[in-house]
């Protein structure tokens, strides 16, 4: 490739995600595994539910014994939940059985206590000697829910790479489990650079504005699934910007995030040290917005280095390290919610492979796309107003009204999923 060709955004990819590996697992307590990424296959060590137990309040017996109603038992035992089953129930004999409690021996069905001439609230109340079913149910196994009829022992009950969800928490409590194998978070170090650059809560000086990147792409990175390392704002000094970078690798960073400072502005002392200190690889992405790109080391750490622009370092970070953090959290790298959507007014780039801020809505006829407003790189409102990029492939100038158009749905891709 000729120094002035420019890098197709997909081997940009490849190439920045050879350097990444699936990260170690860890262990932890269910209650603080929530959105982490599941590593291991979860199997079910027995049947669930474990024991036939009665799903109403009401009382075991026999379905041949209650064919017609009414009919009238003899009640020889009483069987609250969390009792082991206490003795067989035999022809015209009930058991009085609480929601969940097992279901005795030669019982096949439940019937409701509503449907008996008992108390509804009755199970605080003494044992009587008979009970009349005044309703008789339609099937044996009515209002009892089989052993294994959830799941059947050994089955698998999720699968690695799932983020695990409060449903998915519940489950392997109901398994027995204490703790969970997941994916050590990715530690994400982010450095914004710039001179000009204020955080957020102090007045701005002549010439200055707010630091908006950290905040942004700090939080994509806890949405995704990792942790993020905020470095502040280096000033547009070398030392500075050595001090910042050699406290991310004392901190373990497994990557090191920076956004500006990365051209060829005279400036632009990041390149410097990676080249002096680690390993630097420039490139020129065939992309839009967001052409330059920094790739490589600092010292051990991996560095990646996104344009200073808010929108390029959005967009930048949603094609570039958010397949990263997913490669560490041992997911596939690349899965993103694209739908066909119709055009309704024309769109132009200048060949480069473009993501342009759109508003998507679904009609009777299918998707349609507008623009959200000024889409220069340093126009952070027209991401706020945009549910999706629309995506021109590399080659395409412009394409008009009602033509068709990949749209990113790039929100549904602000959460971890598999
Ligand atoms: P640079 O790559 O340093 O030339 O920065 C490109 C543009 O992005 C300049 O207009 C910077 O002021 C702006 N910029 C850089 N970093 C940030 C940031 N963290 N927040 C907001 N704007 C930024
Ligand atoms: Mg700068």
């Amino acid at each position: 490739m000729s120094p002035s060709a420019l890098m197709p955004v997909q081997e940009a990819l490849d190439r920045i995600l050879q350097a990444f590996t699936p990260l170690e697992t860890e262990t932890l307590p269910l209650t603080a595994a929530q959105r982490r990424v599941l590593a291991a296959d979860i199997q079910t060590p027995h049947a669930l539910p474990p024991f036939a137990n009665a799903s109403m309040d009401g009382f075991a017996l026999r379905f041949a014994d209650v064919r017609q109603a009414p009919a009238r038992l003899r009640v020889v035992a009483d069987i609250p939940a969390g009792r082991p089953v206490s003795r067989p129930i035999g022809a015209g004999e009930a058991a009085r059985i609480a929601t969940g409690a097992p279901l005795p021996p030669g019982a096949d069905v439940v019937v409701p206590v509503e449907h008996t001439d008992q108390p509804v609230r009755g199970s605080g109340a003494p044992l009587p000697d008979q009970v009349t079913i005044r309703q008789a149910p339609r099937h044996a196994g009515e209002n009892v829910r089989a052993a294994g009829s959830d799941l059947p022992a050994g089955a698998t009950v999720l699968r690695a790479g799932h983020p695990l969800r409060p449903q998915d928490l519940g489950m392997l409590a109901l398994l027995g489990r204490e703790t969970v194998p997941v994916r050590r978070r990715p530690r994400i170090a982010l450095l914004s650079s710039g001179d000009e650059l204020l955080p957020p809560g102090q007045p701005l000086a002549p010439g200055q504005i707010y630091d908006a990147n950290t905040t942004s792409l700090s939080s994509l990175i806890t949405a995704l699934g990792g942790e993020a390392l905020p470095l502040g704002i280096a000033r547009d000094d070398p030392d500075d910007i050595r001090s910042r970078l050699q406290n991310a690798v004392q901190q373990g960073a497994d990557l090191i995030l920076a956004s500006a400072g990365v051209s060829v502005g005279h400036r632009d002392y990041i390149k410097d040290l990676l080249a002096a200190e680690g390993r630097l690889d420039l490139w020129r992405i065939n992309m839009r917005p967001g052409k330059p790109l920094t790739f490589g080391r600092y010292r051990q750490a991996p560095f990646i280095g996104l344009p200073g622009n808010p929108v390029s370092a959005f967009v930048g970070f949603l094609v570039f390290v958010r397949p990263v953090l997913r490669r560490m959290l041992g997911l596939p790298p690349h899965r993103r919610q694209i739908v066909t959507a119709t055009l309704d007014e024309p769109v132009s780039s200048d060949g480069r492979e473009t993501y342009l801020r759109g508003r998507l809505s679904l009609r009777e006829d299918g998707w349609h796309a507008r623009l959200t407003g000024h889409q220069g790189s340093g126009h952070l409102f027209s991401l706020v107003q945009a549910n999706a990029l629309l995506i021109l492939p590399a080659g395409v100038k412009s394409l008009p009204e009602k033509a068709v158009i990949q749209a990113w749905l790039f929100e549904q891709d602000l959460t971890l999923h598999p």
